[in-house]
């Protein structure tokens, strides 16, 4: 089924000189995503005949929908309707239906109707009519050579109502929309390259019907999967047995097939597995214990954390042996072991966590540079431990250390 194609256009100066932030363009998207309609394009204009007669030129070549907000007013920069008239090659007059409409909003707000109002009653003669319910300029519905166009006021909640009650129903009539079908399948642990690397097969034989996009995110990536087809039913079907195959490939690396945080999968799992955990974190400064509760009901199974910033808090109030951390140092495998062992065994949790690194810029030794974390993992039957070597950027650092421990329980915590 051949993919039905929309631009949007977004009209109006204030929205080039960053006085205005075109959320427009970015609700229509989603809409027009729902009905099964590919935006292939978003484009802001200013208010200049030429820059809008070319939009108009350029949008019909692309698409077959060309959705157009702004640039509606009474006002003599509003000049999206002459454009438009202009543009289909017709006049514009006065809509005796629209004139009842403006009247009647005025009327019932107690106003006078004045020349100006009247004036947002002129349509041109080659368009449909959209009542705006809300508002007083009417939207505008062309067609020609199986194109459609369709003008809308700038004012979001005019547009949102005008697109929801007329122009995506009438969409649905005139086009015979595919569904569209989006899969998340959220990883971590591995980068995108690499990823990019392990799926290439995989990707290259999906169908041309589907399309795969990586979302690159702190320390994971997100894959897209979209699909088109006749209906939702049969794209979760096809779309099922290509992700059974993704999970074969990668299933180490995947935390969820649906879009949610690694935090909270860990704390639907420890629930499940009726876990506890308590976490003492160095370099990450409170940032994971923070990830962690930020999970509604993760009291159930996070019992508590230490911040052992210094190296005497690590040594009289966390309990790590000073001849560890005179020996090997803070950042260091036997530290971070103790650490991790020793959480837990105080806070009397099934699992302990610990981060200790030189999250920067300062502090780094030629063997310890910036970026150099290490993060363990403790419970009764084992203590794992990684060494990372991450950026140079201290709020990077805390972050992507964290999500590390965070990956680093969901592949150690007994099943
Ligand atoms: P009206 O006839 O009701 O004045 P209009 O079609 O002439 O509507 P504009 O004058 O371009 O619309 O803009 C009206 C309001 O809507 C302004 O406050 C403007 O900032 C806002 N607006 C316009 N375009 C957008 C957009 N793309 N995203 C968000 N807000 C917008």
């Amino acid at each position: 089924m051949k993919p039905i194609l929309a631009e949007i256009l977004a009209i109006g100066d204030e929205l080039l000189i960053g006085q205005t932030l075109d959320t427009n363009s970015h609700w229509i998207s989603g809409e027009l995503d729902k009905a099964g309609i590919k935006t292939v394009r978003r484009t802001t204009v200013g208010d200049t005949e030429v820059e809008i007669l070319t939009a108009f030129a350029e949008a019909e070549k692309r698409a077959d929908i060309i959705l157009i907000t702004g640039g509606l007013g009474p006002t003599s920069d509003d000049l999206t309707k002459p454009c438009l008239a202009k543009y289909f090659n017709c006049e514009i007059k006065i809509h005796e239906e629209a004139l009842a409409e403006v009247t009647e909003f005025f009327k019932s707000r107690g106003r006078e109707l004045t020349e100006t109002n009247r004036q947002q009653a002129a349509l041109p003669v080659c368009c449909e009519k959209i009542t705006n319910a809300i508002g007083t300029a009417p939207g505008m519905w062309f067609e020609r050579n199986k194109k459609v166009f369709v003008s809308m006021p700038g004012v979001p909640h005019e547009m949102k109502r005008m697109m929801q009650e007329t122009v995506i129903p009438k969409l649905r009539k005139t086009f015979a929309l595919p569904a569209i079908l989006h899969r998340i399948i959220r990883t971590a642990g591995i980068g995108e390259s690499f990823l990019a690397d392990k799926i290439a097969g995989w990707e290259k034989a999906l169908p041309p019907t589907m399309k795969l996009a990586f979302l690159p995110g702190l320390g994971e990536v997100k894959l897209r999967l979209t699909a088109y087809g006749n209906s939702r039913e049969q794209l979760y079907r096809e779309t099922d047995e290509h992700i059974e195959q993704l999970r074969s490939l990668i299933g180490n690396f995947i935390y969820a097939f649906e879009d949610v945080e690694l935090e909270q999968v860990i704390g639907q799992q420890l629930r499940e597995r009726k876990l506890t955990l308590a976490i003492a974190e160095s370099c990450t400064g409170g940032y994971l214990s923070h990830l962690i509760t930020t999970i509604p009901g993760s009291s159930d199974y996070f019992m508590g954390s230490m911040i052992p910033y210094a190296y005497d808090i690590k040594m009289r109030q966390l309990g790590v042996k000073p001849e560890t951390l005179e020996r090997y140092g803070a950042v260091s495998e036997p530290t971070i072991i103790e650490m991790a062992n020793i959480v837990r065994a105080k806070f009397n949790t099934d699992i302990g966590v610990a981060t200790s690194g030189i999250a920067g810029p300062g502090g780094a030794t030629p063997e310890k540079p910036v970026g150099t974390v290490w993060i363990a993992y403790s419970d009764k039957h084992q203590t794992v431990t990684r060494k990372l070597q991450l950026s140079k950027d201290r709020i990077l650092n805390i972050k992507l250390a964290s999500v590390a421990v965070l990956n680093l329980i969901r592949l150690s915590m007994p099943k």
